[in-house]
């Protein structure tokens, strides 16, 4: 259920509404906007009779939820969702670059990536310290150690760190050194993962599942949601099909779909979306003219060395240069 408040309506409303809410067991997740607020129920196993809801003060109206995602839906928030990461914003308008190795290999590595990403004007550098790697035999990340240079990267070039974490005991450490965690693709349905994230103070990077629907990603984020982290960032990283001359098939489509039943803001990751880095600077340019509301690049000194994905990762020049064109393409369309 979904109780939409008057746009007039006092705290002291909002929070009788909670009171209620809470009273049968049930959770409620305030959302505010410019608009009007609306408090989300959650946790009911069976549908709750909205009666007595929409006669309480403040109230506007309560509404039975019939999608399978609540929190999630513009029902719930009809404006954009702006997420707050380390006071950087992504979404409600602005283009966000999250750039940098696709794993962080070393001190200087990192350092000369984020110099690079810091002049380009981005406000968020990605580098994976824990990798989910397809094989157990390859570089599965720094660990700890990367962690530490990540949050040495911070302070010296006062960017916002994005990292994934692939368990709990992880998400624990990201949220000690960085500001931001990344749920990568295979991990979309991992629900104690989700879970908690949506109980972490960070905010969500969700990468959509290799084969997920629209619905799914959007359920996966519901499960962070619903233990009441409201700050997720969708991002569009391509989907298996049956093409062969692209690693992944970037969903160029999923942006204005997403929209239409979303508040979420989504980036789009055109390095693993097609898996060459030829291929980066088309997807990417044409990702944010279909709407994004940033990218993510891999970006290394040398990517013929990199330790993993340095078949799709860019130069710091062609990063540099495409950065530009990025910017130009969201001027043009704002
Ligand atoms: C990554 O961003 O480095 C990554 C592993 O991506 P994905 O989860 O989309 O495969
Ligand atoms: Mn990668």
């Amino acid at each position: 259920m979904l109780i939409v408040m008057n746009s007039d309506a006092e705290q002291g409303e909002i929070e009788g509404v909670v009171r209620a809410v809470e009273s049968l067991g049930c959770r409620a997740h305030v959302m505010s906007g410019a608009s009007r607020t609306a408090v989300g129920v959650t946790g009911n196993e069976e549908a709750i009779d909205s009666g007595p809801f929409a006669t309480l003060p403040g109230v506007a109206e309560a509404i039975r939820v019939t999608k399978p995602f609540k929190l999630t839906s513009l029902d719930a928030r009809p404006e954009p969702t702006i997420v707050d990461v380390g006071g950087a914003k992504i979404g409600g308008g602005s283009l966000a670059i999250i750039a940098g190795p696709c794993a962080v290999e070393s001190h200087e590595q990192a350092f000369a990536v984020a110099e690079a990403v810091q002049r380009s004007g981005a406000q968020f550098f990605r580098g994976g310290a824990f990798k989910p790697r397809t094989s157990p035999y390859s570089f599965a990340g720094l660990g700890e150690e990367g962690l530490k240079i990540l949050a040495e990267v911070r302070e010296k070039f006062g960017l916002r760190m994005v990292t994934e974490a692939l368990d709990e005991s992880t998400v624990d450490l990201v949220e000690k050194y960085a500001d931001m965690i990344q749920i990568g693709s295979r991990n979309m349905q991992n629900f104690t993962l989700l879970r908690r994230a949506g109980r972490s103070h960070l905010p969500v990077l969700l990468k959509r599942g290799m084969a997920a629907t629209l619905e799914e990603w959007l359920l996966a984020a519901e499960y962070v949601m619903s233990e009441g982290n409201y700050q997720i960032v969708l991002c569009e990283r391509g989907v298996r099909t049956f093409s062969q001359h692209a690693r992944n098939t970037l969903d160029l489509a999923a942006i204005p779909a997403m929209r239409r039943i979303s508040h979420l803001p989504l980036i789009i990751d055109a390095a693993h979306g097609t898996g060459h880095n030829y291929m980066v600077g088309p997807l990417a340019r044409a990702g944010v003219a279909a709407g994004a509301d940033g990218v993510m690049i891999e970006v290394h000194p040398r990517p013929e060395s990199a330790l993993s994905d340095g078949e799709q990762t860019l130069t710091l020049e062609e990063y540099e240069r495409l950065v530009q064109q990025l910017r130009t393409i969201h001027a043009a369309i704002a």
